[in-house]
């Protein structure tokens, strides 16, 4: 355990490198989230986004390079993690929604989003339900706690998710593409619950296309490109002045 500077990261990436086989798809990424932050991940598709979110929360080991949650640390050389916790303790301070929602098809959106407070936080069903109502109220589903996911639109699936990774009450929220999958006319009900957990001053790292989000929402841009960080900075900073061609380019395209 390392002594906590209050303004220091409560989420460290050092050098974080990824191969599968002879490819190495992240070559040396570092990134530090304080509290509060919201960090927008921008980058062309294969750039390394999501394995890179992966290997924050070891759903994907590193080939190498250092993680830091809260002062917890867990540093990884040829693919062998070496740390202070067990894995499962670190990944429960992280929060995940992905791209496809990945909510238990079978089961109501109450119970979405008791299970983890049930299986993993160990609440007993009686606190694990209020603590669940209080979160799906926050996300504007409180008309839908007993409907399947398969009844709801992709939007409010989504919300679902989001609602699921705020009631385990992480450190960090790691978003990878939240509204990709969704119809045009989702995306905004997304986004507006988004902005709103970043207004209340979660910390949140979000891979995203959304560049009205990155640009206002976000307090700092990081570029991958290739599997690097190729510029980062404040998004007015980063919108106003970007550096390299790459990220012109991508601007460009969007
Ligand atoms: P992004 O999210 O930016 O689109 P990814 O992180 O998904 O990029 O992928 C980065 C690169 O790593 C891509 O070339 C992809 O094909 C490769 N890759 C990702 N996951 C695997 C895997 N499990 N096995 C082999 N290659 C992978
Ligand atoms: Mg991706």
């Amino acid at each position: 355990m390392i002594p906590m500077d209050p303004s220091g990261p409560i989420l460290s990436a050092i050098d974080i490198r990824k191969s599968f086989g002879d490819v190495e798809v992240l070559k040396g990424i570092s990134l530090d989230a304080k509290k509060h932050d919201v960090i927008s991940i921008l980058g062309a598709s294969g750039s390394g986004k999501s394995t890179f979110l992966r290997c924050l929360n070891f759903l994907e080991t590193p080939t190498s390079g250092k993680v830091i949650i809260h002062g917890d640390e867990i540093n990884v050389q040829n693919g062998q993690p070496k740390m202070s916790v067990p894995i499962e303790d670190i990944r429960k301070r992280l929060g995940m929604v992905f791209q496809q929602f990945n909510l238990w098809t079978h089961r109501t959106v109450l119970e979405n989003v008791m299970e983890g407070l049930i299986h993993v936080r160990k609440k007993s069903r009686g606190e694990a339900r209020s603590i669940a109502e209080n979160y799906i109220e926050r996300v504007g589903l409180s008309q839908r706690v007993d409907a399947y996911p398969g009844h709801l639109s992709g939007g409010q699936q989504q919300r679902v998710a989001i609602a699921r990774a705020l009631a385990m009450e992480p450190d960090a929220i790691l978003f990878d593409e939240p509204t990709s999958a969704l119809d045009p006319e989702l995306v905004g009900e997304v986004l507006k619950v988004m902005q709103s957990l970043a207004e209340e001053g979660r910390t949140m790292i979000v891979v995203t296309h959304e560049m009205a989000f990155a640009r206002e929402v976000s307090s700092e841009v990081v570029f991958l490109h290739q599997g690097k960080v190729l510029e980062k900075g404040t998004p007015d900073e980063m919108f106003a002045t970007p550096k390299s061609e790459e990220f012109k380019r991508f601007i460009a395209s969007m």
